[in-house]
């Protein structure tokens, strides 16, 4: 190559740089202004399954059951979905009794997680499980997770079992046992965690933490504790409200987006990369009425967040396992030593950024995405005893959109962090931090 083509090509590439850089700070409203780098993976969204002893309120037919794990499975393959459960230890003996050891090796085989869930009934014999009271002793609730622990390991061996989903046990014992059995990872927010959160924060928290040894500090962090990281999430997915809240499709949707509204703060303004989990449930024996609600949900979260980008470029969502979301965390936790991953306690500010968006949302379930302009996010969500109230954002800049459609005349526009305002539906001003409008 001669000198004189080498200085063209220079200049070439310097023309196009610069048509590059142009275009770019030309976009208009509403088209993002260029492809921001991530800081945050995309929230990992779980599925826990919850295997239940055979008591007269979880019932006893086990064909039944062992029939929800199989649509289960097949619904999860379907969509792509992991199934993070945990089973019982009596349920282990049906397994063996049928000779349907193939059921749990095509759930390890699907690179899903199978691990213990633990209520306070010890074996007595085959088949003989013996419920205990809830203010059994720490030698007896030992006994409790070793029965239960080595049925399910005696099916799948101790090394594929991944962790456990312990009913009424709390700290300081909690940590002990989970040193005792070199469990690492425990799925679910055992009450009354889950009624904490739901009153006080308003949802679950977003990211799995280390939770303290200390007695009645759920939802405290405390990074010494270094045997086991909690992953939390939702319970049974059904109409019914439950003690930590609504659990109904529209509310599982809603805390779906609340904790996406979060992610999106944090992309937005390049923060510090945290480790995000979303997790819905059920249970062998309450799934066969709640099919429909589950298949909604992991369709409506397929079609517009799993491995979907945002206009700015950043994947929403994937499906993982348990033991992904925990060795995520693990390796989150190498590279950042020190920093907090959650942490809340009673008389603490709000861990998040929109302290209001609880409140804002707490009688209102999840709607349907509205499309009302170009660049602008819209998700309505209905209340029975109220007008609907909607959020929104705009992908790029503020852009001034007129709402009248869904309302109009005067609304509320609230900012989530305590400031309201009121504006005309005819000239809404959306920024890139949401907004919450209601009539
Ligand atoms: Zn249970």
């Amino acid at each position: 190559m001669n000198r004189c083509h080498a200085t063209n090509v220079r200049i070439l590439l310097f023309l196009v740089a610069t048509l590059a850089i142009s275009t770019l700070a030309c976009s208009s409203p509403g088209e993002p202004k260029q492809e921001t780098n991530a800081t945050q993976d995309p929230i990992n969204v779980i599925f826990a399954i919850h295997v239940e002893p055979f008591l007269p309120e979880f019932g006893y037919d086990y064909g039944a059951r062992r029939q929800e794990l199989r649509w289960l499975r097949d619904k999860a393959l379907e969509y792509g979905a992991k199934l993070s459960l945990a089973s019982n230890g009596e349920f282990m003996e049906w397994i063996e009794d049928f000779g349907d050891e193939d059921l749990v090796e095509s759930y390890l085989d699907a690179g899903f997680d199978w691990g213990t869930h633990i209520h306070p009934l010890w074996r007595r014999g085959r088949h003989d499980w013996v419920l205990m009271p809830p203010d059994t002793p720490p030698d007896t609730v030992l006994l409790i997770w070793q029965t239960n622990v080595d049925a399910v390991d005696h099916i799948i061996g101790s090394e594929n079992n991944y962790g456990v989903a312990p009913y009424q046990t709390h700290q300081p014992l909690m940590v002990d046992l989970m040193r005792e059995f070199n469990f690492h990872i425990e799925t679910a927010l055992t009450e009354p965690a889950g009624i904490l959160a739901y009153e006080n924060l308003g949802h679950y928290p977003f990211n799995p933490f280390r939770p303290t040894a200390l007695p009645g500090k759920y939802l405290k962090e405390d990074l010494n504790q270094t045997q086991y990281v909690l992953i939390p999430h939702y319970p049974q997915l059904e109409p019914n409200p439950g003690p930590s809240g609504p659990r109904s499709l529209g509310t599982n949707q809603k805390y779906f987006l609340m904790e996406y509204i979060e992610w999106l703060h944090h992309q937005r303004q390049g923060l510090p990369k945290k480790v995000w989990v979303f997790g819905i449930a059920t249970h062998d024996c309450y799934n066969a009425p709640n099919r429909a609600y589950i298949d909604t949900m992991l369709m409506w979260l397929n079609a517009n967040f799993i491995g979907k980008r945002t206009p700015t470029g950043w994947v929403i969502a994937e499906y993982a396992s348990a033991t992904e979301v925990a060795s995520e965390f693990f390796e989150w936790e190498e590279s950042h030593p020190g920093e907090s991953s959650f942490s809340w306690d009673v008389g603490e500010p709000y861990p998040y950024t929109y302290p209001e968006m609880p409140q804002l949302l707490k009688q209102a379930e999840y709607d349907t995405e509205v499309s009302i302009a170009d660049g602008i996010a819209c998700y309505r969500f209905r209340r029975t005893s109220d007008s609907p109230i909607y959020v929104l954002w705009s992908w790029s800049e503020t852009q001034v959109i007129d709402f009248s459609s869904e309302i109009s005349g005067e609304v509320k526009v609230y900012d989530g962090k305590g400031s309201s305002a009121t504006a005309d539906a005819s000239a809404l001003a959306v920024t890139e931090e949401p907004i919450f409008v209601e009539s």
